[in-house]
């Protein structure tokens, strides 16, 4: 048995690999590195460039490795603010490149997809902690795109049996704890990164976007999970299905609330660094707070978390920043 992780050399992919490969799984990755890096990729795991839309080269990396029994797919775009401006390019990547995807599954027999959805789906949360069951109405075409991908996996499943579990992550935070990879966005977005960027000294100073939010500080409240931890919530997917249960989601996070106000006060006790600030414009689409009802994924897949600390996570994030301040290039 192998599994097939597309977009294995992204921030989550890349660390998800790295995860399997530790606990001796046969792992394959595609990757088009358009966003993701080569170095990223464990050097076990098999890897092939190339686009999880482009149909004949699915088939042959299928053909090539008839071992795969389930696929992890990472491979999509994800930054809100660019999505409000290009929302085709996410319907396209998103959207098409999981149904072309689908198509290929399909026609090889291959019905088990552990994929990557968003708290975005949720929107304005009616409440908090948000519940998986809770209404899904995007406020942004990358959470649409997501939501879509869900409902198309649901009438997939239906018609030919294809079995998923989508994952909803909230906020991903942190690195692999002996600082070999981390978070490289180009351009980073992130407020984590970005203010352990302002902290490294390859950047000047961290825009707080908003402070009026309805928030006990007026900064909006994020729930934080590191990668590590969502690699271990992948491959209990995985097990899942191969148990032969029933498609599902599931929410994951720490089910703990920081208001980015509190991400820096930490930041600042982790690093010792001053890391200056200037009050910005709100960013659109920023909803007041999320925080994940996760009680599902640690009562179903028996999800434990390790990394349940937020120092412990910047920790691990400022031990990459700190050696890598330029990401990859600096490997
Ligand atoms: N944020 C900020 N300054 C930045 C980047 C982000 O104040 O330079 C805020 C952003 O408005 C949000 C929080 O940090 O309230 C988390 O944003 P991020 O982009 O990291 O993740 P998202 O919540 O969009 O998934």
């Amino acid at each position: 048995m192998a599994i097939l992780v597309l977009g294995g050399a992204g921030y989550i992919g890349s660390h998800t690999v790295d995860r399997l490969v530790d606990r001796g799984v046969d792992v394959v990755v595609v990757d088009s590195l358009v966003t993701g890096h080569r170095a990223a990729v464990n050097s076990k795991a098999k890897f092939y460039q190339g686009d999880i839309a482009d149909q004949p080269f699915m088939r042959d990396v299928f053909k090539e490795n008839p071992a795969i029994d389930a696929v992890i797919h990472f491979a999509a775009f994800s930054l809100v603010a660019e999505s409000m401006k290009k929302p085709l390019k996410y319907f396209d990547n998103n959207t098409s490149g999981m149904i072309k995807l689908l198509e290929v599954m399909n026609e090889v027999g291959v019905k088990k997809i552990v994929f990557s959805s968003t708290a975005a789906t949720y929107g304005i949360p009616e409440q908090v902690p948000i519940k998986e069951s809770d209404p899904q109405q995007p406020i942004n075409p990358y959470g649409e795109s997501k939501l879509m991908m869900e409902k198309i996996m649901r009438w997939s499943d239906q018609a030919y049996g294809i079995k998923f579990i989508a994952l909803r992550y909230f906020n991903v935070a942190g690195a692999k704890p002996d600082g070999s990879i981390g978070e490289d966005h180009n351009p980073e977005t992130h407020l984590l990164p970005i203010v352990l960027q302002v902290a490294a000294g390859t950047r000047e100073k961290l825009q707080i976007f908003g402070d009026d939010y309805d928030t006990p500080d007026g900064t909006n409240v994020r729930d934080y999970v590191h990668p590590f931890d969502l690699a271990d919530a992948h491959i209990l997917a995985v097990d899942y299905l191969r148990q032969g249960h029933d498609s599902t989601a599931f929410n994951l996070g720490s089910s703990t609330g920081f208001s980015n106000m509190e991400i820096l006060k930490a930041a600042r006790e982790v690093t010792g660094k001053p890391i200056p600030t200037e009050l910005a414009p709100r960013r659109p689409g920023d909803p007041d707070t999320l925080i994940a009802a996760s009680d599902k994924a640690r009562k179903v897949l028996g999800w434990k978390p390790q990394f349940d600390d937020i120092h412990k996570i910047i920790e691990t994030a400022w031990k990459w920043h700190a050696t890598h301040p330029n990401g990859y290039q600096d490997r």
